[in-house]
């Protein structure tokens, strides 16, 4: 089944990017084009049903299966990305990490107010990068459709955190 086909292929990597973390490392799953398909088709099964206008894909590793997975269910893409890169008007969202800040972006134009987004991201950890996007879209007029990740890591316990925002949090891998 895809969960173990998607643990079979991650590796772990210690110490990066900093001693003491290991980094699931996704891209072995990228030279798989069948296991890729795979796991979009287990999103579009997953969030049948629900009103879905965009997928917001989070910078960077979000774009590689958001874009397919919106084509998929054919709306638009959004691309959620670090400040200073999107070169339209942007609103953005300061949020704190475990040392410092981070800003994300949106274009505003990126969606219409009422629009429903599903959020895309490769990994869920401690939810904070998408709880940051949540609050953006929001701020923006959107409503959050829910949540779709390849990888989850259980421990960090992202899930109570973003089910309060919308309890479809779909993650194929835990
Ligand atoms: P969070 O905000 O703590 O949930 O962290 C999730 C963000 O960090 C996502 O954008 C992930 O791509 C990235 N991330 C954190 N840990 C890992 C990892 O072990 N492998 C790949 N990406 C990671």
């Amino acid at each position: 089944m895809i969960e173990q086909q998607i643990k079979s292929a991650i590796r772990d990597i210690p110490d990066f990017p900093k001693p003491g973390i290991i980094f699931k490392d996704i891209t072995p799953i990228l030279k798989d084009p069948g296991l890729c398909g795979d796991i979009v088709d287990a999103f579009v099964r997953e969030v049948k049903g629900i009103r879905i206008d965009a997928v917001a894909g989070v910078e960077s590793r979000g774009f590689l299966f958001g874009l397919n997975l919106a084509q998929k269910l054919g709306v638009p893409f959004v691309p959620v990305r670090k400040a200073g890169k999107l070169p339209h008007t942007v609103k953005q969202k300061v949020y704190e990490l475990e040392y410092g800040t981070a800003t994300i972006e949106l274009h505003t134009d990126a969606f219409k107010a009422g629009d429903h987004i599903l959020i895309h991201d490769d990994l869920l950890a401690t939810g904070g990068t998408v709880a940051a996007t949540s609050e953006l879209i929001q701020e923006m007029g959107g409503k959050v459709a829910g949540f779709t990740f390849v990888v989850g890591l259980g421990f960090l316990n992202g899930h109570e955190r973003i089910e309060p925002i919308n309890n479809k949090v779909i993650v194929l891998a835990k």
